[in-house]
Parts: structure tokens; sequence; C-alpha cells
């Protein structure tokens, strides 16, 4: 179908919940996508951190093809070889506990939050300003946004929303929090990394409330700054946390991953999802998650991140350059506005980019990238007047 065509289909039978972009794409391969008239772009925005492995990887689309053919879905109330090998490999790929698996990001911080009010019964979760967790009710709840939050009041209660200061976190944790949800890099807001010192400061005040301390790595997991959790090049370890975007290597899936304290808190009946778990998307992440391991891999997406931050920093109409490994957003100089700059790099240049706010452009190209890819991606960056 053309692109006209599909329009006209979304105008009459698409919910108007998204902006889209007025580009079909037809096939992927690596860091490269192609349109119905078979144009090549340059994809720095991997699906939204999805594509950490690229594009159609040909093992994990091997996987996939192989477990779709012999068994597709049991549900959870019987045993399949991936979803169990999958949970091990989670475990001893982080915090040795034990793994509920689930369908996106938003589920992922669901449990996660269930988890830590089963621990501690009727506990409050604290959150910090410009966080995004996720869009159903229990992390709607936690992410302190006006817009995505207003239109749905009321939200669910018991959510306590703290400065990002290692004193507003310290004099929010108490003896009724159950937890301080927390991502180490705010990816949706802009990429904002957080400081060591207020990691600190909420692993303190967890350790004396005695509440669990969640890491939300839906975006920062699975290679994406260069280890394969943030958490790893942080001072600290979090007692929980959840994965999903990139970790099913292009199909959805998501996980909370817990260490030993909290690996027994929820029990038979407190949670679960039909589709949790199935075969075909735990093979196709156990390949993922191996790719995304490799110690050269993420050597090379601490170089090349490195390398793109320093060459952003170059550019004359860049103002702030932030980020770690390949999670990277700079902001637009001189008040020029990011979502036309996100769309003209996409329509004039073919480069894939995602603007998060006015003046903030977000890079997550694929893990898998080439130099020269980065290098073209600068180019055309350039190109763009910056
Ligand atoms: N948490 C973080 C840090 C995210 O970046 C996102 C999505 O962008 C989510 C949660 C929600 O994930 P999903 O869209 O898979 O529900």
């Amino acid at each position: 179908m053309t692109l006209a065509e599909l329009q006209e289909l979304e105008q009459r039978y698409a919910v108007g919940t998204y902006v889209r972009n007025p580009v079909q794409f037809v096939r992927g391969e690596g860091a490269l996508l192609w349109d119905e008239d078979d144009d090549e772009y340059l994809d720095f925005l991997a699906g939204i951190s999805v594509l950490n492995v690229g594009h159609c990887h040909p093992r994990v689309v091997a996987a996939a093809v192989e477990q779709l053919g012999r068994l597709t879905h049991v549900s959870n109330l019987y045993y399949t070889e991936p979803a169990m090998r999958l949970g091990k490999a989670l475990a001893d790929s982080s915090l040795g506990g034990k793994v509920f698996l689930c369908n996106s990001g938003a589920e992922a911080n669901e449990a996660a939050i269930k988890l830590a009010r089963r621990a501690r019964p009727g506990g409050e979760v604290v959150v910090v300003h410009d966080a995004f967790h996720g869009r159903t009710y229990g992390a709607l709840s936690a992410t302190p946004q006006e817009s995505k939050q207003a239109p749905f009041a009321p939200l669910v209660p018991g959510f306590v929303i703290a400065a990002k200061t290692p004193e507003a976190i310290a004099s929010a944790v108490g003896e009724r929090t159950a937890a301080v949800l927390i991502e180490p890099i705010q990816g949706e807001s802009g990429v904002h990394v957080l400081s060591d010192e207020l990691l600190l400061a909420a692993r303190e005040a967890c350790d004396r409330a005695g509440a669990a301390l969640i890491f939300d790595e839906v975006q920062t997991g699975m290679g994406r700054t260069g280890t394969l959790w943030a958490y790893q090049q942080t001072p600290v370890v979090p007692d929980a946390l959840t994965s999903a975007k990139a970790l099913g290597g292009g199909l959805p899936i998501g996980a909370l991953v817990t260490g030993s304290k909290l690996a027994d808190a929820l029990r038979a009946g407190d949670h679960g999802s039909t589709f949790a778990g199935g075969p075909v998307v735990c093979a196709a992440a156990l390949v993922a998650l191996e790719i995304c391991s490799d110690p050269a891999l993420l050597a090379r997406v601490r170089k090349l991140g490195e390398w793109m931050r320093a060459s952003l920093a170059e550019l004359a109409g860049v103002s702030e350059v932030r980020g770690r490994g390949l999670l990277i957003a700079f902001d637009l100089a001189g008040g020029r506005s990011a979502p036309e700059l996100a769309q003209r790099a996409l329509l004039e240049q073919r480069l894939v980019v995602n603007a998060t706010g006015p003046v903030t452009i977000r890079l997550e190209p694929p893990l898998i990238v080439t130099a020269a890819q980065v290098e073209e991606a600068l180019a055309r960056l350039t190109r763009l007047g910056l």
C-alpha cells in the first residue's frame, strides 16, 4: 500500500494516540531502514532503543522462526525451556535473584511496584522529577509529568515525588517507603544522567528504611550505555531492576529481575499475564541478551559513544550534549526547534532521530552501528546547519 493509503486508513480507523512521521518503512537490516520507494535511511533511534542488536539480526530471526514453527504458546500453566533459560540468563547477568517475565516496560514496572508493596504492604513508592516509567496506571502514577497524568486522574495512590537531589531523596524515604523506583539515566525526558551521589543517597536511604531500591533499566539496559546494565557503571547495586525494549531483539517482552532479598516476595497467584514468557520471544531474547553481553561489543559502545558526544559538542548549533555509551541527547542552540529538526533529518537527510522535547534531540543507534555510519550520521546532522 502507498503511504497516502495508510494515512487514510489511520485517519479512519486508528485511535489518534500517535503523531506519526510521513514515512512508511518496509524493511530493515542492521542500522539501516528502507521505505516503500526503496530509499535507504540511517537509523539512529533503533525503534526507541529496541533494536540494540540491529534490525533483523540473523541469529535472533533464526531463533524466533525456529521456535515459531515448533511451539508458539502454551501459557504459564506449563513449562517451556526458553522461559526457564531466559530467567537464569537474566539473573546470572545481573542481580542473581529471580525473574518475572512480562510483555513491556510498563508491565515490568507494574510488577516491580507490586513486588515492593508485597514486601512492605501499603508502602509508598518514591519517584523523582522528570521520571518516565510507562503509561499503564501504576507506571503512569510513577511518572510525575502533568501532561501525561492530569487527563487520567485519579491515579493510583501512594506515590511520592522527590526532587533530583540527594537531600530530597533522603528526606522522602522513611519507614512508610516500600521502594524508590528510579531510572539511572532518564531517557524519555531527554537523557539526564543521575549523579552517583544521588544514586548513593537513594541506596543509603533505602537501606536505612528497609525499602527496596528498584532501577528502571527499560531504556538503559541491554548494553545501551556500554555495560549490559547501567547500574554496573554506578557505585550502587539495586535490589531489583526492570528491563524491556531491547531485551526481545525486536520482539515485545519485559522482565523484573530481583536480587536475593526480594526473590521470594511475590508468591503463587500474586501476578501473571497470559503471554508472559512465551517461547518465541524468549528464544529471541536469549540470543539478544547473549549478543548484548559481548565485552567487545560493549567496549565499542563506550568508545563510539565518547567519540559521538565529543563530535556533537564541537558543533556550533549544539548547546549541550548528555549521555553514556550510545544513549545520547543534545540540546539545540539558538532556540531551534528539535521536532522540526528531527523531521528534516528524516525527510531531507534520511536520518532517523527523535526529539524528546522542544530543543532536545535523542540518538540511540543500534549497538552494532559502524564507525562509518556514525561519521555519516554526524555529516547528515551537519548538513542541517548544526
Ligand atoms: N521505563 C522507561 C525508562 C522507558 O523508557 C519506557 C519507555 O520508553 C518505559 C518504562 C515503558 O516501556 P513500554 O513502552 O515498553 O511500556
